[in-house]
């Protein structure tokens, strides 16, 4: 049995510390919110903690991170926390890129499907604020590879990876240690099944996982524009509003996760391609925001903060060299490499923000580059470089707040940039 806490620091003030508070208060386990980087550092173990319960966003190496590591005290996240409280059964999803997107979409599925689901975890809702609930059959959990570096007995009754690329190296050190994390979701996951796991990320430890691939044969997988489960025909990619094989790929993720959770050899399948066909992805995710009269569209992709997104956004539009991509933003250590694999289909890329010159340093002896400071100025050079049918996409690939608040106030700039373009 273990013993029984009652008394717990929280270290970070922000949605998720003060959810652990609220949650902490409900089980009548006292407790004392720390913020990061303000006035004195507590003496963790004067106070007789029993828990120590850290936000993802403060830093394993920041000095309050430090002082708990080393105290005699338990350390875990906020997701570890309220997880050992939650009543529902928990799906995870992590991955660099389409967490939100699959993890709104099991949600919304299986909602259609008759259950009772919520979401949570790094989508924006802590787990904290929804675990003590007894109104939802699941809770379908995004989960970061920051909450991942303070997880222990998180227990999801199935878990998927969709996808692993260059992303948050300045946290992590190293692409290894990153991929290490995001497989931990894995850790508490009863049967190897529950494992869900695109086909270019399975090892020999996870040959026997459930796959799903946009590419290749999977359980979960594409043949003829048609999505199959081993040989049942679920839906054609057509009637699926959201574009691209990346697309395709969180819907197929989706599907296998669905799958370990309900069984679609017992559901009702005409109720699930309702839900496929009805699924819409959110605002500043690869959105299509309008035409001119000249036939220049325009794409907010302002969610897109690392090298891997920027690349499936231009394969999934451009019909020919017929880009103009508005790049560019806080680097996270990144590897932008991978953009000349698209070189053929970028016309001129307009550079923003911080990294700028790293990302002109990386491309423009193949890509040609047009440095603009910021989005504004981007957002004027590309429409005054377009001609008829080319198509001007925001996918920063980097994070944001170097110029922004956050990806949603960089998508909403641009969005208002350009409306009066559009028809
Ligand atoms: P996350 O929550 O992991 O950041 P989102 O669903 O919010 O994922 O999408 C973030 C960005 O990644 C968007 O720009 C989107 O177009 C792109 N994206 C979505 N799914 C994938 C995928 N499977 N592979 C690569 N990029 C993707």
């Amino acid at each position: 049995m273990e013993k029984k806490i009652k008394k717990i620091a929280i270290l970070g003030n922000g949605r998720s510390g003060i959810a652990v508070a609220q949650l902490a208060n409900k089980l009548d386990i006292f407790n004392s919110i720390f913020a990061d980087g303000y006035g004195e550092l507590p003496n963790f173990n004067k106070s007789n903690y029993d828990l120590i319960v850290i936000s993802p966003g403060i830093p394993p190496t920041s000095p309050i991170a430090q002082l708990a590591k080393e105290s005699k005290i338990e350390v875990i996240g906020e997701l570890e926390f309220a997880s050992r409280y939650c009543k529902a059964k928990i799906i995870a999803i992590t991955g660099t890129n389409g967490k939100t997107t699959t993890v709104e979409f099991v949600t919304h599925s299986l909602n259609c499907l008759g259950y009772s689901a919520i979401y949570a975890g790094n989508i924006g809702v802590p787990l904290s604020e929804v675990a003590l609930s007894e109104n939802f059959d699941f809770i379908v959990v995004e989960v970061s590879s920051f909450q991942l570096e303070t997880v222990k007995s998180f227990k999801p009754i199935v878990a998927g990876v969709l996808n692993i690329t260059s992303d948050h190296i300045d946290r992590h050190k190293s692409f290894a240690n990153y991929a290490k994390l995001k497989f931990s979701i894995f850790a508490q996951v009863a049967n190897i099944k529950d494992c869900i796991l695109n086909t270019n990320l399975i090892n020999s430890e996870y040959e026997n996982s459930t796959s799903f691939s946009a590419y290749e044969k999977a359980d979960f997988y594409i043949d003829k524009n048609n999505i199959y489960f081993e040989n049942m025909q679920i839906i054609s990619t057509a009637k699926i509003q959201l574009v691209g094989n990346h697309n395709y790929e969180n819907i197929l993720a989706g599907l296998a996760l669905i799958h370990r959770a309900v069984n679609l050899r017992k559901i009702n399948i005409d109720k699930l391609r309702i839900a496929i066909k009805s699924f819409k992805a959110s605002e500043h995710r690869l959105e299509f925001l309008g035409k001119t009269k000249d036939n220049i569209s325009f794409y907010n992709d302002s969610k897109a903060t690392n090298p891997d997104s920027v690349l499936v956004a231009v394969n999934a539009i451009a019909t020919s060299k017929n880009v103009l991509l508005i790049l560019g933003g806080l680097d996270k250590d990144m590897d932008f490499e991978i953009l000349l694999s698209i070189k053929n289909k970028i016309k001129i890329a307009f550079l923003i923000g911080e990294s700028q010159e790293k990302i002109k340093d990386t491309i423009s002896n193949h890509i040609t580059c047009d440095l603009c400071n910021n989005l504004e100025i981007a957002t004027c050079a590309a429409i005054k470089s377009s001609s008829p049918n080319d198509i001007i996409l925001l996918s920063p690939g980097c994070a944001s707040m170097d110029q922004f608040k956050n990806y949603k106030e960089r998508g909403e700039k641009f969005k208002k940039l350009v409306t009066k373009q559009i028809l």
